[in-house]
């Protein structure tokens, strides 16, 4: 009788002890395979860290080069402009070439007064009432207007110290940036008497010369940034790449409908050619200065924006070497006889 029992106890013992190492055996192969899946999870996380440093580096360089090829197009822009001045200065029809014999005589016409100071003047008494009087100085006065495209950046509280130095009213055409601090620098633009003018919102040739209204748009942009930041409202613009930039054929929708609008945009005549960053300092400082005389009202370009370190170390050469030359540095505005390449 108590047989029984006995053998279902040991069956139930028996029957517990497999269940118990089934599940024990269990646990341990599950344990096992989720400290295999967290070690995996803690890998793809690794890799996805570093995924996303890969990609915020790689995202950067693209930046970097496109801010380069950006900087290469304007360069290339501004060399295609000279030659187009040069082709003008060959073709004798050209009314720009007449504007350089006009030029060139009254160059021969300096030549002949300062034979006057010689004592070499064939026709002493040969002048007209007036002539040496202040007024003939003064329309006579030289006068550079230097232009900064591209800043904001950290270089322009630099820049606006060097022309300070020299009392040097000068004009920046700016571009927007997501920078607290540089929006800053535009009201010290304006407190220290330069001209703030407009550049771009996105200077991105892609977008704004799709179509004129793809321009606006951008233009809006900016011309609302630099309001909001200092309360100044700029009338004057410069055309990323200049006005004559291949890439756009609604150029002069868009110069109608803004000159419509009141805006007067200008390009420039002497170019400091640092749109490259291959230029060096020495570049900046010989193509500014040996070129400058060759025209009456010099509208100089030069960038601000970062990584024109070279333009800021050439600048207090530049400023010392047309001051001796008897420069005076003004700011742009409406009355300044406009340089257009259209
Ligand atoms: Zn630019």
């Amino acid at each position: 009788m108590k047989k029984i029992p006995f053998i279902t106890a040991l069956v139930c013992a028996f029957l517990l002890v497999c269940i118990s190492g089934f599940l024990g055996f269990q646990y341990l192969t599950l344990n096992g395979r989720f400290q295999t899946l967290e070690t995996q999870a803690s890998q793809l996380k690794n890799n996805n860290a570093e995924l996303k440093t890969k990609l915020s580096d790689n995202k950067q360089e693209l930046e970097d080069k496109e801010a380069y090829l950006e900087s290469q197009n304007e360069y290339i822009s501004e060399l295609s402009q000279k030659l187009d001045t040069l082709a003008s200065e060959e073709d004798p029809d050209s009314p720009d070439s007449a504007e350089e014999e006009a030029s060139g005589s009254s160059d021969s016409a300096e030549d002949s007064s300062s034979e006057t100071e010689n004592g070499n003047d064939p026709y002493p008494n040969l002048y007209a009432e007036g002539f040496g009087s202040g007024e003939t100085e003064q329309a006579t006065e030289k006068i550079a207007y230097l232009t900064f495209d591209d800043g904001p950046s950290s270089l322009t509280p630099e820049v606006l110290d060097l022309l300070d130095q020299y009392d040097a009213k000068a004009t920046f055409f700016v571009v927007c940036k997501n920078n607290e601090e540089y929006a800053e620098y535009l009201s010290e633009i304006v407190k220290r008497g330069h001209a703030l003018a407009l550049h771009s919102y996105s200077h991105n040739y892609n977008q704004i010369y799709a179509s004129m209204d793809a321009f606006l748009s951008d233009y809006e942009k900016v011309y609302d940034w630099v309001i909001e930041n200092t309360g100044y409202t700029p009338s004057l613009f410069r055309f990323p790449g200049g006005s004559n930039n291949g890439s756009s054929y609604v150029v002069n929708e868009i110069i109608d409908e803004l000159e419509r609008r009141g805006f007067q945009y200008f390009d420039w005549n002497v170019s400091s050619g640092d749109g490259s960053n291959l230029t060096t300092t020495e570049n900046i400082i010989d193509n500014i200065c040996n070129n400058i005389g060759n025209v009456k009202h010099p509208v100089v370009l030069m960038h601000d924006g970062s990584g024109k370190n070279a333009t800021l170390a050439a600048l207090p050469t530049v400023l010392k070497r047309l001051s001796e030359k008897g420069y005076k540095f003004r700011s742009l505005d409406k009355t300044v006889p406009s340089v257009h390449y259209r």
